[in-house]
């Protein structure tokens, strides 16, 4: 029997369509291949949000070739979307399939031949820059005019069986001077709320106890959505976070992240007040001067982020708070660096995701002059790094000696210690800090846990089964 096995790059996205993807060939009647070097069709669902994730891609086509020349190397995701050409022209490419066209991936895959007489080729794009490729070889259409959205559950590897992650929405109507996103993956568009709910209750039903709701850009889930004539508005993120509270049994619904404006009193307030919410807001600052956002074409200023992380640390006192932050975006002074510096140290943030400029051809940050040299944007980089490690550090161990709900993973390790008959599980607490729980647990379980100290980055704690285990 025919075999696949698909390879994802990049973000939580990707990963949710790379889950989708598997879920057509299994469609199909294809079995997924153990290992990449024993399967028949060899999917990578690439990134294109930096130059490396590129480079990543090509890396990985050099390898398969090497490893299983047999199968057939199918690209597809955002850099297939971005340069299809490029991408065909690549040795030991079979098939290109851009983001407009993932939602059959199997199909094209199976039935490439009689493809190749249909009327799909209408949809193909011009052959003109296609180096050696043939262009039954691509299958890429201007994104803008789709509207499909590709959704299945995805699982952590790490966490497998726990905690799924269930992107509800794709697409992007922002537009970031700096973000290659909006053109390779297209408008903003929603999976609907009777979509949502569905999925969610089957994963319940499926006993999962944690489930995370992502997108592209999710606050902008439900402004796609249809009005009917006389009926409700549709409803925004909000509302959708309540239809699930209301609607379904989920012990725990996690949400990713949420633009900096999107976090109205009521959604804090929700989220503050819901024991079903995990106390966890992720909000992209990208920085901290006004002069840098205006120029990343960013919607709101720095006291309008500022406001917004106070008032969430108000309403959660013991929340995690995370942000995404660039260094090097072109033009960044030392002045203007400083200013996100500063705001860092003042926030309480509780983690950062800190990325180096990487410039994107097409966008209009790639053709802005003083472009930062890479040396400076990577020391820049490895300062905020370092800041927000001291943060995490204060966070972690504000909570020694108190107790956290926590659920238990997938991972169960050996120890030398005996108070734990020589195992420790693997779990991540509400407020989004790995816990080491002493002794061997079922996964997936919700667990109190008194937390004893934290040690290599981690807390470690034990059950407190007077409570929840
Ligand atoms: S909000 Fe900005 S950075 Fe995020 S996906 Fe949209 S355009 Fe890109």
């Amino acid at each position: 029997m025919s075999s696949f096995y698909v390879e994802n790059f990049g973000c939580r996205a990707t990963q949710a369509d790379g889950a989708a993807i598997e879920r057509q060939f299994r469609e199909q009647g294809l079995d997924r291949a153990p290992e990449r070097s024993e399967a028949r069709f060899v999917v990578l669902n690439t990134c294109a949000v930096t130059a490396s994730a590129e480079q990543d891609a090509r890396a990985a086509i050099r390898r398969i070739r090497r490893e299983n020349p047999a199968c057939e190397v199918i690209v597809t995701g955002c850099y297939a979307q971005r340069a299809p050409s490029e991408v065909a022209a690549l040795p030991g490419v079979a098939l290109v399939v851009g983001n407009s066209h993932k939602h059959n991936l199997a199909q094209i895959a199976l039935g490439r031949q009689s493809e190749k007489n249909s009327n799909h080729q209408d949809s193909f794009v011009p052959i003109t820059t296609l180096g050696g490729a043939t262009r039954d070889s691509i299958f890429v259409s201007d994104i803008f005019a789709h509207t499909e959205l590709l959704a299945a559950p995805v699982f952590d590897s790490a966490t497998e069986r726990t905690r799924p992650n269930l992107k509800v929405q794709d697409g992007c109507n922002n537009r970031c001077s700096f973000c290659v996103i909006p053109s390779v993956r297209g408008r903003s568009r929603s999976l609907n709320l009777d979509e949502v709910l569905r999925e969610v209750n089957q994963l319940v039903d499926a006993g999962y106890r944690e489930v995370v709701i992502s997108g592209i850009n999710l606050g902008q889930w439900g402004r796609d959505l249809p009005v009917w004539d006389g009926g409700p508005p549709p409803p925004r993120l909000e509302g959708l976070v309540r239809a699930i509270l209301e609607h379904t049994s989920l012990e725990k619904l996690r949400i990713s992240s949420v633009e900096p404006m999107d976090w109205t009193d009521s959604f804090i307030q929700l989220m503050a007040e819901s024991p079903r919410i995990a106390k966890h807001a992720h909000v992209p600052m990208q920085s901290g001067s006004d002069a840098v956002l205006r120029r990343m074409h960013r919607r709101y200023r720095p006291w309008h982020y500022r406001e917004k992380i106070e008032k969430i640390r108000t309403a959660m006192p013991t929340a995690a708070i995370g942000a995404d932050v660039m260094t090097g975006f072109p033009g960044e002074t030392d002045a203007e660096f400083e200013g996100t510096r500063r705001m860092i140290e003042d926030l309480p943030f509780t983690y950062l995701h800190v990325f180096t400029f990487s410039s994107r051809p097409g966008t209009p940050a790639a053709a802005m002059p003083n472009q930062v040299p890479v040396a400076v944007a990577r020391e820049r980089n490895r300062m905020l790094r370092d800041l927000a490690a001291g943060k995490k550090h204060k966070f972690m161990h504000s909570f020694v000696g108190r107790s956290l709900d926590a659920i238990t993973l997938n991972i169960v390790t050996k120890t030398s210690d005996e108070s734990c008959q020589g195992f420790c599980t693997d779990t991540l607490t509400d407020n989004y800090l790995k816990l080491r729980l002493k002794g061997k647990h079922e996964p997936n379980q919700w667990m109190n846990v008194n937390v004893l100290h934290a040690a290599e980055g981690q807390l470690v704690g034990i059950s407190d089964c007077s409570h929840r285990c």
